[in-house]
């Protein structure tokens, strides 16, 4: 349960040297504490399950930090490892920029990133809590839309993919609603690089492929806060 996680009280307390430990400091770092990293996180994927969309996005955007948060222990040690197992490897290759922690995203999403600090976020294959009395339980909710604009600086994108189509319509009216974000056109989806891997590499979308089913992909821009 969420009683055994444990959070950063604020973004700047957050230890994440051993996280990424090729991107620690050289100069100052032992007399500063936590450590601090040569670049920030900038690519998040919420309930990230077995990582695939980490171990593909990480060859494919090498010059960004990525971090996949899961609130299963057991489903983040086996990313965990499955990191260090690809980072042992491929020595000086790729895998060093992609991490993976245990968070509950509902909850410590400030907690971990600073405003503005993030580009990407990644929500693939929400559980979809099919009850209404359940949809609080969602991933996408005006209340942590709000989180998602906090954490992404303008121009950055929500990228959305499920095979539930209730629940697409669901993230697409949350999404539409709330003055931070505007929909991408289905060229500039297609255009981005992201799309086709996030439809293809993580383990739930390579799931419904197997059993040919349909996925509703949605994409959002962080927009410009208007001047006040
Ligand atoms: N994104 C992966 C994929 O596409 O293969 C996994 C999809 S799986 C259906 C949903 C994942 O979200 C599960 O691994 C679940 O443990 C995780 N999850 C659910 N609620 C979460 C929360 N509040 N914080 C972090 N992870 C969560």
């Amino acid at each position: 349960s969420d009683h055994t996680l444990t959070y950063p009280a604020s973004p700047d307390a957050m230890d994440w040297s051993t996280y990424f430990p090729d991107y620690v400091q050289d100069s100052a770092s032992d007399d500063v504490s936590p450590k601090r990293l040569t670049k920030d996180v900038e690519v998040v994927d919420i309930g990230c399950g077995f990582g695939g969309l980490l171990m593909a996005l990480s060859p494919l955007l090498p010059d960004k930090l990525m971090l996949g948060l899961e609130i299963r222990s057991q489903v983040t040690a086996y990313v965990q490892e499955k990191i260090w197992a690809l980072r042992t490897q491929n020595p000086g290759g790729p895998y060093q920029n992609a991490a993976c922690l245990r968070a509950n995203t509902m909850k410590f999403l400030p907690n971990f990133f600073r405003k503005g600090q993030l580009s990407k976020i990644f929500i693939c294959f929400p559980d979809p809590h099919f009850k209404a009395r359940k949809h609080k339980a969602r991933i996408i909710s005006t209340t942590l839309n709000s989180e998602y604009a906090y954490a992404l600086r303008p121009g950055g994108i929500v990228y959305t993919i499920t095979d539930v189509k209730s629940l697409h319509e669901w993230m697409v009216e949350h999404l539409d609603a709330h003055p931070s974000f505007e929909r991408l056109s289905k060229e500039e989806e297609e255009a981005d690089e992201c799309t086709k891997v996030m439809m293809t590499e993580t383990e739930e979308g390579k799931k419904v492929t197997r059993n040919q089913g349909e996925k509703f992909v949605a994409l959002f821009r962080r927009l410009e806060d208007p001047p006040w």
